[in-house]
């Protein structure tokens, strides 16, 4: 490790951090972007006693690319920088993510709990309600619009406070300052799912614990990788905290009986997260669900430009809902820069401006026959049910990602018959507005 690499990591502009942090240059060629190390196992030379110590994690070292990789690590330590966090964990995408974060806190006894806001992406929610159920991890669920509301469902076994920064697809603000005062008040770590807003919002500032994201989406920007990343912004004392997390204070058998908090002192790479430290050498070693050296490269590309790129989506985003907002067919139009009261105090909160409100909007066109009708007079846009595309995505959820959900919950949740999702992308906001106006004019 260079004196140059030590530097890197401390750049305090997110643009300089997304092309320097965490790596230099390849040791063996001096080359200057992150090789793709597509490789499987590492080569165990010398001492004998030092390759049991890497193993044991007392030093740093390359064992096996499910655990550890070298593309992967370079990612993980930039995205770190980019992300004001400790450390980063990637891993195989959004869904691991979030699968990895949240069973990493529990402590396998019976009782623990998850106290979520209601408006998650719709296989979080399956996650949490239905597969870490049958774990026998339960998840409360409790309003953004009532912080108090997450207080109340807390019991001495929660494991965490969770929700989206802005809910997708219905952009529904996490009262994510509020949680942050009850969850430290509690010893209770607040974990928010990241993934539309990515340098729009910024956890570590607001005080959030941990964070995940879908890096499939904006880190990635161009609808070619599925990634997911952990990141951990330190603040969260699990030691303080031994009834709710046992496996953070007490010998962890999962992996020969190590403290994690001492461990994560012995090694220098790894051991600025003892949380993301135990996730990788038990839950990510279990489970499997590693990013792929490839991926992790494209994900890089990716991160170099993720602030440019973000900034153009939010502006995008805003001049196509000032459009929509203005145009006779549309019946309303649901954009963060226009809520209101308590929803526009967290908004502007969540936001930093400088990007600006994101580039998700949702809007209503009366009934379902007219949400098909813009949708099949669509052209330079795409029907596609993703987010966080270079390319504008357009979706009708009652045609596609909501035809299974009954439609009382469905309206609860603010998905009407005639509501559009529209995920501004990177062309020039005059083709997209010129589409939009095209489809619009074909509703009677
Ligand atoms: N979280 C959010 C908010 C998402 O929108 C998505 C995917 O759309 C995910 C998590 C899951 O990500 P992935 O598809 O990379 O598993």
């Amino acid at each position: 490790m260079s004196k140059r690499f030590d530097k890197s990591e401390h750049w305090a502009h997110p643009a300089t951090a997304a092309l320097h942090a965490g790596f230099r240059n390849d040791p063996s060629t001096k080359a200057v972007c992150v090789p793709i190390y597509q490789n499987t196992a590492y080569e165990l030379e010398g001492d004998l006693s030092k390759i049991a110590n890497v193993y044991n994690v007392k030093e740093d070292g390359y064992t096996y690319t499910r655990i550890i990789n070298p593309t992967t690590r370079a990612l993980e330590r930039r995205f770190a920088a980019v992300d004001n966090a400790t450390d980063s964990l990637a891993v195989a995408s959004g869904q691991a993510a979030t699968f990895i974060a949240l069973a990493n806190l529990c402590s396998g006894r019976p009782g623990d709990n998850i106290v979520a806001s209601p408006f998650l992406y719709g296989n979080s929610w399956n996650l949490l309600h239905n597969t870490f159920r049958r774990f026998g991890i339960e998840t409360r669920t409790a309003e953004n619009s009532d912080p108090a509301a997450f207080e109340r469902q807390i019991d001495d076994r929660t494991i965490c406070l969770f929700g989206e920064c802005i809910s997708n697809p219905i952009l529904d603000p996490l009262p994510l300052r509020s949680l942050v005062e009850i969850g430290r008040r509690r010893g209770v770590p607040v974990v928010v799912d990241n993934t539309t807003t990515p340098l729009v919002c910024r956890p570590a500032k607001l005080g959030a614990d941990m964070a995940t994201y879908s890096a499939t989406k904006y880190v990635c920007g161009h609808g070619t990788t599925l990634g997911g990343i952990i990141s951990d912004y330190g603040s969260f004392p699990f030691q303080q905290h031994p009834e709710s997390f046992p496996l953070f204070s007490n010998p962890d058998e999962a992996h020969g009986g190590i403290l994690w908090h001492e461990a994560v002192r012995e090694v220098q790479d790894l051991g600025k997260s003892a949380t993301l430290l135990k996730a990788r050498m038990t839950w990510l070693r279990d489970v499997g669900a590693c990013a792929s050296p490839f991926n992790s490269f494209q994900l890089l590309q990716g991160l170099e430009t993720l602030h440019l790129r973000m900034r153009q989506h939010c502006a995008n985003a805003q001049t196509v809902a000032e459009m929509l907002r203005n145009h006779p067919k549309v019946a309303k139009v649901t954009y963060p820069l226009f809520f209101t009261g308590q929803k526009k105090e967290l908004a502007d909160d969540l936001f930093d401006r400088s990007y600006g409100y994101g580039a998700m909007l949702m809007f209503e066109v009366g009934d379902a026959r007219n949400g098909r009708t813009l949708i099949e007079n669509i052209d330079l846009l795409y029907h596609v049910s993703n987010v966080g595309d270079a390319r504008t995505l357009i979706t009708h959820p009652v045609s596609t990602t909501h035809t299974t959900v009954p439609r009382d919950k469905r309206i609860a949740a603010g998905i009407t018959d005639g509501t559009i999702r529209l995920c501004v992308g990177l062309e020039h906001a005059d083709d997209i507005i010129g589409d939009l106006e095209k489809a619009l004019s074909a509703i009677y």
